[in-house]
């Protein structure tokens, strides 16, 4: 186990249903339905699948975000907010960055306690540094997330693909212990002490930056007469294809345009991880509405049935659900 702090700030949001009635989401379609987004750092979770947490949560579903490092190795990329203070309190305040975005988003959060492992930069790259999140052996890492799966029961579970999305030590290593923790949360032989056995139902990676989506707002930029920050972007995907990878085939689209000003408000909570002049935000809103007005989503894994493609996370699992 990590010798960190672990958050319980996890309880209702002020001011949601949550806040005032008996069960998160009483009286709402999605009531009694619950997702777990599994995230490396905090701004992860603003940045991938925060529209489709919040769509599901404004409709009642229980939505917790699980942040397993504290981010206290990351670079400030704010250049407002690269100032010696808040290099010296760098993990306090993007603990407070995690608190703000989380109200925004509406959505339960808990920190699993492992320490940032950076990215490592240079040739050769350097070693990672002791005790980080990415060199722990997998049973610790997947200690605390098997815990939480078994006290949260989620039914739909949301992580990386096993090259992390991007190749970060700890993105990759999200994906490891999600795949573990899926795996072994429902064996009461494994994980002993951590709570009784949960079986989550489905497993999905996040899918965001694909080309398809990445075209679809360049052309409509294009269309608009606006500049599309993506032109360069698009070039050199034409001449090395995610570097060799093979593309994540998508199965689910989750509609939640009338979400995406929400999700970059979340972001923003991050201020010194996103630069508000970034290219992040040089779309705006109702091109995106208009050009791609979903989250996309890879099936991993399934315990019910559903056909694909999907367009709920929660197909199959809505009617074994009694609310
Ligand atoms: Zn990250």
């Amino acid at each position: 186990m990590p010798a960190s702090h672990t958050d319980t700030a996890d309880r209702a949001v002020p001011g949601t249903p949550a806040a005032t009635q008996g069960l998160p989401g009483d009286g709402l379609p999605d009531a009694g339905l619950r997702l777990l987004a599994v995230h490396a750092h905090p701004d992860d979770e603003s940045s991938k699948g925060a529209a489709t947490m919040v769509r599901y949560a404004r409709s009642g579903a229980d939505v917790m975000v699980a942040t397993l490092t504290g981010g206290e190795r990351g670079d400030i990329l704010n250049k407002a907010m690269d100032r010696p203070e808040v290099r010296a309190s760098l993990p306090e305040i993007r603990r407070e960055e995690m608190a703000r975005a989380r109200e925004i988003l509406g959505v339960r959060q808990r920190f699993l306690g492992f320490v940032d492992s950076g990215l490592p930069e240079g040739d050769p790259l350097p070693p990672l540094p002791d005790g980080c999140f990415a060199l722990q052996k997998l049973e610790d890492a997947a200690e605390p997330l098997v815990a939480l799966i078994r006290e949260f029961r989620p039914h739909v579970i949301l992580t990386y693909d096993e090259n992390g999305g991007y190749p970060h030590p700890d993105h990759v290593k999200t994906h490891e212990v999600t795949i573990e923790a899926f795996d072994a949360a429902a064996d009461p032989d494994r994980y002993p002490g951590t709570g009784a056995p949960w079986q989550p139902l489905k497993l999905y990676y996040f899918a965001t930056w694909h080309r398809a989506r990445l075209v679809a707002l360049h052309e409509e930029m294009e269309r608009r007469g606006l500049e599309s920050p993506y032109a360069e972007w698009l070039a050199e995907w034409e001449e090395t294809p995610k570097r060799g990878r093979v593309p994540l085939e998508i199965t689910s689209k989750v509609r939640c345009e009338q979400y995406f000003e929400t999700r970059d408000l979340a972001l923003l909570a991050h201020a010194t991880q996103i630069d508000p002049e970034s290219s992040w935000f040089a779309v705006p809103l109702d091109v995106s509405a208009t050009a791609w007005p979903t989250e996309d989503y890879h099936r991993a894994r399934s315990l019910v049935d559903t056909e694909l493609p999907e367009d709920d996370l929660f197909a199959g699992i809505r009617e074994r659900v009694r609310r």
